[in-house]
C-alpha cells in the first residue's frame, strides 16, 4: 500500500482541491532514472546534514543529493553558532568521563547514556576527520595561541575544562562555509537549493523519498533516495516570537512535522532551550547575546538598574541556563531588562566580540557604551524525532540527525557548544549505517517499490492572486502560531494554557491544510510545518507535569489543582 500522510481533509478543501486538481498542467514527466534514484537524499545542509553527505560520499562512495530550503547551503543555524564546538582539553585537565558528566549535569538526569558516552569518546575524532584534516573534508582555520600555534580553547558555562574550539565569536559562520565549500567540491554530491521538502514519501513503513517545492518556480515534484533519506531540517526555535534562531526557511519545525506526518516517532519535544540573553530591538528579528558575555562579566539589570540575577541563584548571571532564562523572564513582566557590560574596556570589547559589535553598531548601540535591552527567546530544540545511535527512526530507510533529531544525548536540557558536534557525530553516525550491508538489505526493498511510484513533476496552475493572498494569510496564521508558542508553551507554561494553544494550533492547522492543498506556496508550506511541529510541543509539555531541566509548568489556579505538577527537585 502507497501513502503520503497528510492531514484529513474537509468537505470543501476536497471539493475545491478536485476542482484544481482537474485542471492541474502537467509538465513534462521528468522521471529520475533508476540509477538517478540510487542515491542517499539529504535533507539540510548545516553540519548534521554535511557530515553525513560528506562521509556517505566519501567514505562509502555513495551519490548524496542535499536538499535545502534556502538560496544559499550557509542559510542555516549552524551559521549563527557563536560560541564554538567542544573538542578536547588538555590531557590531564579533561577526559571523556568529564565530558559525559557535564552532559549528564546540564540534561538534569535525563540523558541516555549511551548517547552521551558516544559524543564524548567519539566527538574528538568527528571533529578531526570532519573539520581538521581538509581535502575531502574541511579545514577551518580555528583561533590558535599566537605563541605555541596551539588549538585555543575556552571554557564555557557548566564545562569542567577549556574544551572549546572557537574562532573569535562566529565560529559557525566558518565551519559552515568551509563545510559548504567541501560538499560543493565532492563530486558525488549535488546540491538543490530553494528545494523545500513538504512530505516524506512512505510506503510500507519504508521511506522512498520526499515531495518537494522548489520556492524559485513553484514546482512540486518527487525525490527518490533508495539508500534512505536523512532529515537534518534542524529544530524549531523559530516557532516562537522571540528566537534567537535566523530569520528564512530555519527552524521552523520541518524536521517533527515530516516525520509526524510520515509516521516517525518524536520524543522530549517539551524541552526546548530558552536563551536567557537575546537583544530585543522592537520590530527586529531577536539577535542572540552570547553566554560567553556574562563569562566575561556581564551584569543583569531590571528596569530600575537594579542587579536581580543573586536573588533568583546564588551562582548569579551564571547559574543554568534555564534558571537564568526564567529570572529574565520575571523580570521582564515589570518592564524592560538590560545586559550591561559597559564597565569593560572598549578596545578588549570589541575584538573579543567582534560580529556583536558589528550588529549593535547597525542599532546605534555599544557593547561598551550601552547597557543592552534583552528578552529570553527560544534556541534550541532538546527533543525531535526518536532515534537510536545510528540515526535510525521507526520508518525503515528514514534517519535523523543534529538538531532534527533525539537520541537522548540532550536529556532535560543541552550542555553549551555541545550542538555543533552533535551534529558532526550523529550525521556521521548515519553515512557510516548507510554504508553498511543491514542497511543495503532496506535500499533493495526500496528499490523494489520505488519504480511502482512515480508521477510527473508539476506546475500548480495558481490563480493569479493565490500566491500573494496565501502569502498574507499564511503570515498572518505564522504570526498566530508565534504569538501562541510564546504565551504558552514559554518560559513558563500551565496545563490550562497549554490546552488553549492546543485548541488554537490545532485551527490553524486546520487553516492552512485548506491554504496549502489549494497549491502550495512557500509560506503555506512553512505555516503547516510549524503549526504541527507547535502541536506536537504542546502535546509533550501538557503530558510531562515535571518541572525539570527545560520544561517548567505551574498550576493554573483556574483549572488546575495542585495535584497535576509536581516540581522536581535538583
Ligand atoms: C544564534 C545561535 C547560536 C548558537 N551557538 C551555538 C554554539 O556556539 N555552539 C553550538 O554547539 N551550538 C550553537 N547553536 C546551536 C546550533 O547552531 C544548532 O543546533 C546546529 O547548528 C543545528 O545544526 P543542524 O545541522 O541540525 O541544523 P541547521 O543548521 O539548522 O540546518 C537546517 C537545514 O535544514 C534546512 N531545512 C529546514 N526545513 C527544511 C525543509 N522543509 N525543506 C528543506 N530544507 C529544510 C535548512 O534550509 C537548513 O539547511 C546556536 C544556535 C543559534 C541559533
Amino acid at each position: 500500500m502507497i501513502r503520503i500522510i497528510k492531514p484529513s481533509t474537509s468537505k470543501l478543501q476536497r471539493s475545491s482541491r478536485s476542482r484544481l486538481l482537474s485542471c492541474w498542467k502537467l509538465r513534462a514527466a521528468a522521471f529520475s532514472t533508476k540509477n538517478g534514484d540510487e542515491r542517499l537524499l539529504v535533507i539540510g545542509s548545516g553540519v548534521a546534514g554535511s557530515a553525513a553527505a560528506l562521509i556517505a560520499a566519501e567514505n562509502y562512495k555513495l551519490p548524496v543529493s542535499m536538499l535545502y530550503a534556502g538560496a544559499l547551503p550557509t542559510d542555516c543555524n549552524s551559521y549563527w553558532a557563536q560560541g564554538g564546538i567542544i573538542y578536547e582539553g588538555k590531557e590531564g585537565d579533561d577526559s571523556p568521563d568529564l565530558l559525559a558528566a557535564d552532559i549528564h549535569r546540564a540534561g538534569a538526569g535525563l540523558c541516555r547514556d549511551p548517547a552521551v558516552q558516544l559524543v564524548a569518546r567519539r566527538g574528538p575524532e568527528r571533529v578531526r576527520e570532519l573539520l581538521l584534516k581538509g581535502h575531502p573534508f574541511a579545514q577551518v582555520p580555528f583561533d590558535r595561541n599566537a605563541e605555541t600555534g596551539a588549538l585555543s580553547l575556552c571554557l564555557e558555562a557548566s564545562h569542567s575544562a577549556p574544551r572549546i574550539l572557537h574562532q573569535a565569536d562566529h565560529t559557525g559562520r566558518t565551519i559552515t562555509q568551509h563545510l559548504a565549500q567541501a560538499v560543493a567540491q565532492h563530486p558525488l554530491i549535488q546540491q538543490h537549493s530553494h528545494t523545500v521538502v513538504t512530505d516524506l514519501i512512505v510506503e510500507d513503513n519504508i521511506c522512498l523519498g520526499v515531495n518537494t517545492l522548489d520556492r524559485s518556480t513553484g514546482v512540486t515534484q518527487q525525490m527518490f533516495g533508495i539508500h534512505g533519506t536523512v532529515l537534518c531540517a534542524g529544530g524549531l526555535g523559530g516557532i516562537y516570537q522571540h528566537s534567537t534562531n535566523p530569520p528564512g526557511f530555519n527552524a521552523l519545525g520541518s524536521s517533527v512535522a515530516l516525520a509526524k506526518r510520515a509516521g516517525a516517532i518524536t520524543q522530549d519535544l517539551e524541552f526546548v532551550q530558552f536563551h536567557p540573553t537575546a537583544l530585543y530591538i522592537p520590530n527586529e528579528a531577536r539577535f542572540l547575546l552570547t553566554e560567553a558575555l556574562r563569562g566575561e562579566g556581564a551584569i543583569l539589570r531590571n528596569s530600575s538598574g537594579y542587579a536581580f540575577a543573586k536573588d533568583y541563584h546564588p551562582d548569579g548571571e551564571l547559574a543554568p541556563r534555564d534558571v537564568v532564562a526564567r529570572a529574565v523572564f520575571e523580570e521582564s513582566q515589570r518592564g524592560t531588562v538590560y545586559l550591561d557590560i559597559t564597565h569593560r574596556d572598549a578596545t578588549w570589547l570589541h575584538q573579543r566580540f567582534p560580529s556583536i559589535q558589528q550588529h549593535l553598531q547597525q542599532h546605534g548601540l555599544d557593547l561598551a557604551k550601552h547597557q543592552l535591552p534583552i528578552t529570553p527567546a527560544a534556541h534550541y530544540t532538546c527533543g525531535g524525532v526518536a532515534t537510536d545511535l545510528q540515526g535510525r527512526t521507526n520508518v525503515l530507510n528514514l534517519y535523523a540527525a543534529g538538531e532534527a533529531a533525539c537520541t537522548g544525548l540532550h536529556g532535560g536540557n543541552r550542555l553549551a557548544s555541545t550542538s555543533l558536534l552533535e551534529g558532526l557525530v550523529f550525521g556521521a553516525a548515519v553515512a557510516d549505517h548507510v554504508g553498511s550491508e543491514e542497511a543495503k538489505a532496506v535500499a533493495a526493498s526500496a528499490a523494489a517499490n520505488v519504480s511502482n511510484y512515480k508521477v510527473p513533476n508539476m506546475a500548480w496552475p495558481l490563480e493569479p492572486n493565490h500566491i500573494q493572498n496565501a502569502g498574507v494569510a499564511a503570515l498572518e496564521l505564522l504570526q498566530r502560531v508565534r504569538s501562541t508558542m510564546w504565551d504558552h508553551v514559554g518560559v513558563a507554561r500551565t496545563p490550562a494554557g497549554l490546552e488553549r494553544a492546543l485548541e488554537e494550533l490545532n485551527d490553524v492547522t486546520d487553516e492552512i491544510g485548506t491554504l496549502h492543498s489549494m497549491g502550495p506556496t512557500l509560506e503555506t508550506a512553512a505555516v503547516r510545518d510549524a503549526a504541527c511541529a507547535g502541536a506536537a510541543v504542546a502535546q509533550a509539555a501538557l503530558q510531562n507535569r515535571n518541572s525539570v531541566g527545560a520544561h517548567f509548568i505551574t498550576v493554573d489556579a483556574e483549572s488546575d489543582t495542585d495535584d497535576d505538577v509536581m516540581v522536581a527537585s535538583d
